[in-house]
Order: structure tokens, then C-alpha cells, then sequence
């Protein structure tokens, strides 16, 4: 399936864009017509991630956060966060609920839990000390689904 409209955006590690993140995604998914929460748990999961990128992927120093979105013609919104940081040896381990690497008590090992739960599919790949890709997916309800008529 060919999505029927993409967009892409670049920006630097810093912690202020998590929020320019979360609005220019909104911002696209806006034409998908989503309800409140739809919206709020697709800005939410967008910042998981992208703070993952800030905190994680680059604990040192400042680097690119590549962020695309596309539409699909079933209303899905497929978001991939990707960061070419200091990757992640075990996927799987990662993604467990409380497994952090952070140091500090502000870490609750946590993040990839609440995407997991705001979206319907979440998949990471990554390579130690090469990109990390965390593909986000949502099926936005339907004009019917959301006013009872369906
Ligand atoms: P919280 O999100 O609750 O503040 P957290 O960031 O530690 O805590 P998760 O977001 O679930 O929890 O991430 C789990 C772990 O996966 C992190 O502690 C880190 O070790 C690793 N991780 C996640 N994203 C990245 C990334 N982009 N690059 C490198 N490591 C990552
Ligand atoms: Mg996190």
C-alpha cells in the first residue's frame, strides 16, 4: 500500500525540539481528522521516543533526530524516530517495562511501555553504535467509528 501523503523533518538532539516534534507530527496527523485522544497519545508516543533519542541515543553530546510520517489510505499514520546515537545491544531487553540505563531517578525505564500502549504497533531496530529506527503505528478511527453510526 502507497502512502498517500509523507513529510520529513530533521533537528538536533536538544531537549527544547521534543516539543516542535510533538506539534509538527500533530500538526500533519491533523488532516486524518483524529479525535482529541488519538492526537494526544500520538504526541505522547512521538515524545517517548524522541526524548529516548535526546537522553539515550546521545547522553553527550548533540545529534540528528530524523523524524517521517506518512499516511496511509486505511488511515493508518506509520511515524519512524530514527537517531544515529550509540544504539541499543538488546532490543528486547530495552523494551521491557522498568528496564532503564538511566542513571538519574527522572529515568523509569518506562517510555517504550507507554508507546506500546498509545499505539497498536512499535518496532525498533538498532545497531550498537549505529542507528536506532523506532517505527510507530496508529490506526486512526473512522468518521462513522467515532460518531456511533458504524
Ligand atoms: P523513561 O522513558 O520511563 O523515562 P527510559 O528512557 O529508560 O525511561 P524506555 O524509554 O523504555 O525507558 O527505554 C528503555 C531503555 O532503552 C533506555 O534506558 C535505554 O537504555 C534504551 N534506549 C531507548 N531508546 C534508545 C535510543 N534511541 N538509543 C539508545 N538507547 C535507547
Ligand atoms: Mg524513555
Amino acid at each position: 500500500m502507497r502512502p498517500t501523503n509523507s513529510i520529513k523533518i530533521e533537528f538536533e538532539s536538544r531537549s527544547v525540539n521534543e516539543g516542535f516534534a510533538r506539534s509538527a507530527i500533530a500538526a500533519f496527523a491533523a488532516q486524518l481528522d483524529p479525535t482529541i485522544d488519538e492526537l494526544c497519545d500520538i504526541k505522547t508516543a512521538v515524545s517517548e521516543a524522541v526524548t529516548n533519542c535526546v537522553v539515550h541515543a546521545y547522553p553527550d553530546r548533540l545529534g540528528k533526530v530524523y523524524i517521517s510520517a506518512a499516511i496511509y489510505p486505511d488511515r493508518r499514520l506509520v511515524m519512524k524516530i530514527r537517531d544515529v546515537g550509540c544504539g541499543i545491544s538488546d532490543v528486547a531487553k530495552a523494551m521491557e517495562p522498568l528496564f532503564t540505563t538511566g542513571a538519574d531517578d527522572e529515568r523509569s525505564g518506562l517510555g517504550f511501555s507507554v508507546m506500546q500502549s498509545l499505539t497498536d504497533r512499535v518496532r525498533v531496530r538498532s545497531k550498537i553504535g549505529g542507528p536506532t529506527t523506532v517505527t510507530l503505528e496508529k490506526k486512526l478511527s473512522s468518521k462513522g467509528e467515532k460518531d456511533g453510526s458504524l
